[in-house]
């Protein structure tokens, strides 16, 4: 993916979530003058690196790269944060795969927020008055507009407002609400060629905990 490729107004070439695997740590010079950016490295609506929307892979290629062009920039290097400031070195420039202090990626993020979302589903009133029903979809409207990762946000907005309007919130009571989650978390799901979630078992995912036991 090209710089020039990267901006937000091609957003939907943007973010073909290529396995890591795929993600490149060599940096190439373009005609132009400008640096092809790793991979999986999606920008903010600024024309910045937008951490939250790349995986940690990428990520890291990312300034990996930076570092072997001896960049200065500010907004890309974990070295120039306040606090990595004042860590050795070797600390800050080899981290391991997983660490649970260091800002999320895309997918740390997106982990959190099914546990969130889905969770909010599990607590949904059985049957939910029109008070509760009007600040769940208020909720889900500002959701789908701040979610941190802006790709993410758009793709979801969009889905919900498909035209026939099979994908609006179904908010009527939990078993509805509950089992429409689960359905925008398959939409991702597909997006990202994951396999899908059967729908039936959202509540014994993570409501009740699964019949067999395992959870108790
Ligand atoms: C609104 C939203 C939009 C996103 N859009 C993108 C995107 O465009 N690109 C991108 O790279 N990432 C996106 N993500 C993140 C992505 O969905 C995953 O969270 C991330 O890839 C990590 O995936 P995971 O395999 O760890 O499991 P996750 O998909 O995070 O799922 C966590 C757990 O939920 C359960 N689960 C899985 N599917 C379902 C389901 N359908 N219903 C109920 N439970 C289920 C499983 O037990 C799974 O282990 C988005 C996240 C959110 C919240």
């Amino acid at each position: 993916m090209s710089a020039s490729e990267a901006q937000p107004s091609a957003q939907k070439h943007l973010f073909p979530h290529q396995p890591h695997a795929a993600a490149s740590s060599s940096s190439e010079k373009l005609e132009d003058g400008m640096t092809k950016l790793p991979n999986g490295v999606i920008l903010d609506k600024d024309g910045k690196p937008c951490r939250l929307c790349t995986s940690a892979a990428s990520w890291r290629n990312l300034t990996r790269q930076a570092k072997a062009q001896g960049a200065t920039s500010t907004s890309t290097s974990s070295s120039t944060s306040p606090s990595a400031a004042s860590k050795p070195v070797a600390e800050s420039t080899s981290l391991p795969q997983t660490r649970d202090d260091c800002p999320p990626d895309v997918e740390a993020l997106g982990r959190s927020t099914w546990t969130f979302l889905h969770s909010l589903t599990a607590s949904y009133p059985a049957k939910a008055s029109q008070e509760q029903q009007g600040e769940m979809r208020t909720f889900l409207k500002i959701f789908s507009r701040l979610y941190p990762c802006w790709v993410c946000a758009d793709d979801f907005r969009t889905w919900m407002a498909e035209p026939s309007g099979r994908n609006e919130p179904r908010l009527s009571g939990r078993a509805d609400f509950g089992t429409w989650m689960c359905e925008a978390h398959n939409e991702v799901n597909r997006k990202l060629g994951k396999k899908e979630f059967d729908c039936r078992f959202w509540e014994e995912r993570w409501r009740t905990g699964w019949k067999d036991g395992r959870c108790d």
